[in-house]
């Protein structure tokens, strides 16, 4: 049993920390702290609410009875996982801006929350510096930080100090505001850089448009969207139209009518949305995504989580993320998620890129083909990581349809990189290879509050005959001789440095020394490696342990 609470921590504009954002918001788990005698956030991750979800998931019972069976995020197919407390890693804190709202959608809980919620309209700079000065005092990670809840976030008249404060903190962080959009860009946002604009407009005409977006002006909102766009897309961020599919505003003319606005617009995707409330769309929905009108291949087709509840997510350290193509031409492929819906659907989302262009990626299973992946999300992280890349429109976010041949966990996947005529090369899943991706673990360590360290792990390999082979770099401040790793307090052997790696040193430039990369095949142990142990990888000089990276494999 599973629910990505234990990955996402979701604030509330008076601070109160609630079950996520959705029936689990009558559950509190805690709040963030008014004072110094106040529990600080390690503390409150692991009270005793949070240690009930931890028990209850793992022994699939329902942490909070008759609330997880009506919450979206409930996943009671799926193997528990996502522990934030042991891992650090929290996918995404979703804080609530503000409360306050000019619109009045039928459908939102704002105006109850309003009545019955008591503290502060507004989340403040001074609580943000707080809540992440402290999970940063407590080594957390932060993959992105998410602007939204029961009101609009934009109402909160310090919204370019929350961005502020959250870029100083945690400068590597992902930013996204989800907004509706009837505001002054240059107002709200000002000149602060936000990796990811969501803008939501349920239409394309007026009319149609505010019968559920009561109070709202399209007009206002195309302005914000073009801002954002103007403003946003030359630095690199993704400017998104969600539009949520209702009654009033599904004909092909207005759907269609979407597409060419967003295409002159310049939006980098359009979603369409399958709402699951009362007034929602029934001539598209969940069932039939691959029915609406689609003319433009930024056209991303997704649903409300709640519809989400029986998919299967195959999880990505399955897949290698590293391959060459034809001995001259490197390519590499990073696969993030594989939702295989009840619907027989499949969603799949990670970037592909190669010194040579690419047109699009194939995914075949069994020799039969499933689909093709289109590059329609910019992805400049691949590029940041591999300068060898020079296409930054490399990332891929498809909603394949039902088809004939099924996927099941450990099925061989072949992905197929492609020019436009040739393929240029192919990833597969080696069966017999239990490969371990790194993208899903901390990739980054400090050592005694002192000498500041990094690790990279490229990949694991487990071989059947038992031998592993562990690629990556390692550095550090201090001279490190190699790199030890533990399975279980058990030894498996030792990794030396025997690459150099000169991109480290520039992307980072407090550490000097090149000869950091190892890539090293340990012997089969006596220490088997199975799903949910620890590897811990400790960064050795020749006297002592200088820090030590933990890799979950969960
Ligand atoms: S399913 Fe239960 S534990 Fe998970 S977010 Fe919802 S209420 Fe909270």
């Amino acid at each position: 049993m599973n629910c990505d609470i234990l990955s996402t921590l979701y604030v509330k504009s008076n601070g109160e920390i609630l079950c996520n954002d959705d029936f689990g918001e009558r559950v509190s788990l805690g709040s963030c702290r008014q004072s110094a005698d106040d529990p600080d956030i390690h503390q409150t991750l692991n009270n005793d609410r949070y240690q009930n979800i931890r028990e209850a998931l793992k022994n699939d019972r329902t942490p909070w009875p008759e609330v997880c069976e009506n919450c979206s995020f409930f996943r009671p197919d799926e193997p528990y996982s996502n522990d934030l407390l042991q891992k650090r890693i929290i996918q995404k804190i979703q804080i609530e801006a503000s409360l306050a709202c000019a619109l009045k959608c039928p459908e939102c809980s704002n105006l109850i929350q309003i009545k019955t919620r008591s503290g502060g309209r507004h989340f403040t700079p001074e609580m943000m510096a707080d809540l992440l000065g402290d999970l940063k005092e407590n080594h957390y990670q932060i993959r992105s930080i998410e602007y939204c809840g029961q009101g609009e976030p934009l109402n909160n008249p310090r919204f370019p100090e929350l961005l502020a404060t959250a870029r100083k903190i945690y400068p590597d962080t992902l930013q996204r505001v989800i907004t509706n959009g009837n505001h002054d860009f240059a107002k709200t946002i000002n000149s602060e850089y936000v990796e990811e604009t969501v803008v939501a407009i349920d239409g394309a005409f007026q009319e149609s448009y505010e019968k559920y977006r009561v109070k709202g002006s399209i007009t206002k909102a195309f302005k914000f969207l073009n801002d954002a766009i103007a403003c946003q897309k030359p630095k690199g961020g993704i400017v998104v139209w969600k539009y949520v599919l209702f009654e009033t505003n599904d004909s092909e003319r207005e759907l269609l009518e979407a597409q060419r606005l967003g295409d002159e617009f310049g939006v980098t995707r359009l979603w369409f949305v399958h709402s699951h409330t009362g007034n929602r769309s029934k001539k598209y929905t969940y069932d039939n995504p691959h029915t609406i009108p689609i003319q433009y291949s930024n056209v991303k087709i997704d649903s409300h989580p709640s519809y989400f509840r029986h998919a299967i997510t195959i999880i990505p350290d399955e897949f290698p993320h590293k391959i060459t193509g034809n001995d001259s031409i490197k390519c590499m492929i990073a696969v993030d998620r594989v939702v295989i819906h009840e619907n027989g659907s499949i969603n799949i989302s990670g970037w592909a890129n190669s010194q040579t262009k690419l047109s699009h990626v194939t995914l075949e299973i069994e020799d039969q083909k499933v689909g093709d992946l289109a590059f329609v999300v910019r992805r400049p992280d691949a590029g940041e990581l591999y300068p060898v890349f020079s296409e930054v429109l490399c990332g891929f976010d498809s909603l394949l349809p039902p088809s004939a041949v099924s996927i099941k966990p450990g099925q061989g996947m072949n992905f197929h990189l492609c020019s436009d005529q040739d393929r240029v090369a192919t990833f597969a899943l080696a069966p017999q290879v239990k490969v371990i991706v790194p993208s899903q673990v901390p990739n980054r360590i400090s050592g005694d509050n002192s000498v500041v360290c990094l690790m990279h792990i490229d990949q694991v390999l487990i071989y059947k005959n038992g031998s592993i082979r562990v690629s990556g770099w390692a550095n550090s401040q201090a001279k490190l001789s190699h790199v030890t790793l533990e399975i279980e307090d058990q030894k498996v052997g030792d990794l030396t440095f025997t690459m150099r790696r000169p991109i480290i040193n520039e992307l980072h430039p407090v550490f000097t020394e090149v000869l950091c990369g190892f890539d090293a095949l340990l012997p089969p142990s006596a220490v088997s490696i199975k799903p949910g142990q620890v590897m811990n990888f400790h960064l050795c000089n020749n006297q002592d342990r200088v820090a030590t990276f933990t890799l979950d494999l969960n």
